[in-house]
C-alpha cells in the first residue's frame, strides 16, 4: 500500500470540481484516508513547492495557489503515486492524454485544477505538510 498526496487547487475548487476529482480517484480504486479544505498564505504556498524555488513560474505558481481556496487529500492503494499521476494527465493540458482530468478540465500549464506527489519523499513531505497523524484515518 501507497500514499500520496493530491490537491483540487483554487481553479479546481472554483469550477466546482472537488467531487469530480474524488470520483475519479474513488473510482479507480484509491481510499481517501484525510481531506479538508484549505486557503494558503504566500508563504504557506511557497514552502509547499521549495521544489521549484528557481524556476522562472514560482512567484506566478505560488500566487495563483493561495489565490483561493484548495482541497488537499491523502490518497491510500497500491500504486497511488503513479495511479493518480495517470488520473490527472500530463503537466499541460495540450499534451494530455483524453479522459484525463488535466485534458477535460485544465485552462493553462499553469491552472491546471489538480496536482500530486511525483515519488515516496515527496509524497511523504506533502502529507505531513497538511495533515498530522490524528487527522489521518488508521482504519
Ligand atoms: P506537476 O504538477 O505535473 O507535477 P510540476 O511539478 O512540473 O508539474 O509543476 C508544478 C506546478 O507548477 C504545475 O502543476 C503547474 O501548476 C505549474 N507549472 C509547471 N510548469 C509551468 C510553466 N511552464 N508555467 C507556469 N506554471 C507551470
Ligand atoms: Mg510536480
Amino acid at each position: 500500500m501507497e500514499k500520496t498526496l493530491s490537491i483540487v487547487k483554487p481553479d479546481g475548487v472554483n469550477k466546482n470540481l472537488i467531487g469530480e476529482v474524488v470520483k475519479r480517484f474513488e473510482s479507480a480504486g484509491l481510499k481517501v484516508i484525510a481531506i479538508k479544505m484549505a486557503h494558503l498564505t504566500k508563504k504557506q504556498a511557497e514552502g509547499f513547492y521549495a521544489v521549484h524555488k528557481e524556476r522562472p513560474f514560482f512567484g506566478s505558481l505560488t500566487t495563483f495557489m493561495c489565490s483561493g481556496p484548495i482541497v488537499p487529500m491523502t490518497l491510500e492503494g497500491k500504486d497511488a503515486i503513479r495511479k493518480v499521476r495517470d488520473i490527472m494527465g500530463a503537466t499541460n493540458p495540450k499534451d494530455a492524454k483524453a479522459g484525463t482530468i488535466r485534458k477535460d478540465f485544465a485552462d493553462s500549464i499553469e491552472s491546471n485544477i489538480v496536482h500530486g506527489s511525483d515519488g515516496t519523499d515527496t509524497a511523504a513531505f506533502e502529507i505531513g505538510y497538511f495533515f498530522n497523524a490524528t487527522e489521518i484515518s488508521r482504519r
